[in-house]
């Protein structure tokens, strides 16, 4: 990460097209995930039933599943028949499946709420690993949570109130493009809520953090930033967009249409080195919670494709602000701290070595200034539109990245560029502004 020792992750989100096929699957795909959610507040849990709707290869016939080990399991079924030959420990979740090539799987279960908030607050993000998941495969999701009428559910895609009564609340979430299953429980009155309309979309702002001035300026950085990626990146696919504060959280997570803020993040918003994640999250939506890099299959690059081109933009979105000085001022800054703080330590290392560190925001934003000299402002600015609108929901490996870079730049230039990401420190074609 740039600018603090904070770790600084961007959990990217992966999806897949689903379309019914009369062949029989190369590979798990998973359909569809309806999970049931109760909250039982009396005893302090969550009561969980997920059925996941999967196709299979026949040479596969056993499914690991990320789940974190003190999910309590009360019953697990396939296709109607229990199964109590189940392995779970690690955080996974081991299951051995039956020969047919169409499995549902029932999974019921629940979790302490203890773990994972407050009397005012439940939070569950991907990386808790609060429900059965496997990296590479989110599908159609489908939320139904019952909450008592004090609470409300906010979730990833449309979450709408679909009964309410004294007692409790039903709310329903459903997202084509599931994105690592978030979903906040939140007592009615810890949210305060702002909505900023923009042309093509909405964005509603979740804040706990009472300092509105803090807030207001966070709000006009993101649409200053939205505003900027739907004129210059190609216009926002969805039609509303979440913001929502975390508490006890020193993380941000952009998925696709939920932008999670850590508490720590917003209250240290002002400070001159906390200034840029805003901007950076919300250029996330387009890259790598718009179109979504490979976390497990060909995985070449991807921090480079995702976080190094999205701090680029961020670069530009600086300079279409503020003018040509302040991106000049960037460039000077990220050589600097190249030199005066990465160079020699356990940090410089080859961008190619795929890590969310220091190199990767400090460095691999200057490789990307260095393409976009070469080819010229047109040619760069055709590429970052075609990039995002012809793999708008879908994965991009390196190769697809590549092909699409080498529309735009000579296959000279591509050779450069894989020479500096396999080189440690700054290109040496780099010159200051
Ligand atoms: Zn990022």
């Amino acid at each position: 990460m740039k600018k603090t020792n904070v770790v600084f992750i961007l959990f990217i989100i992966l999806f897949s097209c689903k379309n019914e096929r009369n062949t029989k699957p190369k590979e798990l795909d998973i359909i569809s995930y309806d999970i049931k959610i109760q909250f039982d507040t009396l005893n302090k849990k969550l009561n969980i039933e997920s059925i996941i709707n999967f196709e299979k290869p026949d040479s596969l016939d056993k499914i690991d599943f990320l789940f974190l080990d003190f999910a309590s399991i009360k019953e697990i079924k396939q296709n109607n028949t229990i199964d109590k030959d189940f392995i779970h420990q690690n955080d996974t979740l081991s299951i051995k499946v039956s020969n047919k090539n169409k499995i549902d799987l029932f999974i019921k279960y629940t979790l302490p709420i203890d773990s994972f908030g407050n009397n005012e607050i439940i939070t569950l993000t991907r990386p808790m690993k609060w429900c059965p998941f496997v990296y590479d495969d989110i599908s159609i999701f489908k939320t139904t949570t019952t909450v008592p009428a004090n609470f409300k559910v906010y979730s990833s895609g449309d979450t709408k109130i679909q009964e309410e009564s004294n007692a409790e609340i039903i709310f329903k979430s459903y997202n084509k493009l599931n994105s690592g299953l978030p979903l906040i429980i939140a007592n009615r009155n810890y949210y305060r809520e702002t909505e900023k309309e923009l042309t093509n979309m909405k964005v509603k702002f979740y804040f706990h953090n009472k300092d509105s001035v803090l807030t207001n300026s966070i709000i006009n950085e993101c649409v200053n930033t939205l505003n900027f990626c739907n004129e210059y990146i190609g216009s926002y696919n969805k039609k509303k967009l979440t913001f929502i504060e975390i508490p006890n959280a020193f993380y941000c997570q952009s998925l696709e249409t939920f932008l999670m803020a850590g508490d720590y993040f917003i209250k240290y918003y002002q400070h001159p080195q906390f200034k840029f994640w805003v901007s950076h999250e919300t250029i996330h939506q387009w890259i790598g919670a718009g179109f979504f890099t490979p976390i497990k299959k060909e995985n070449k690059l991807t921090w480079f494709i995702t976080e190094s081109l999205t701090e680029y933009i961020r670069y530009q979105y600086i300079e279409k602000q503020y003018g040509k000085d302040s991106l000049d001022n960037q460039i000077k800054w990220s050589i600097n701290t190249y030199n005066t703080e990465v160079k020699g330590t356990e940090q410089d290392i080859p961008i190619i070595e795929n890590k969310p560190n220091r190199t990767t925001y400090v460095v691999g934003p200057l490789i990307f200034h260095l393409i976009r000299t070469k080819v010229g402002d047109d040619k760069w600015n055709e590429f970052i539109k075609k990039l995002y609108n012809d793999n708008y929901g879908k994965i991009v490996t390196y190769s697809v990245f590549k092909k699409t870079l080498n529309e735009f730049a000579s296959d000279e230039i591509i050779k450069k560029m894989e020479k500096w990401v396999e080189t440690k420190g700054i290109p040496d074609e780099m010159v200051s502004p």
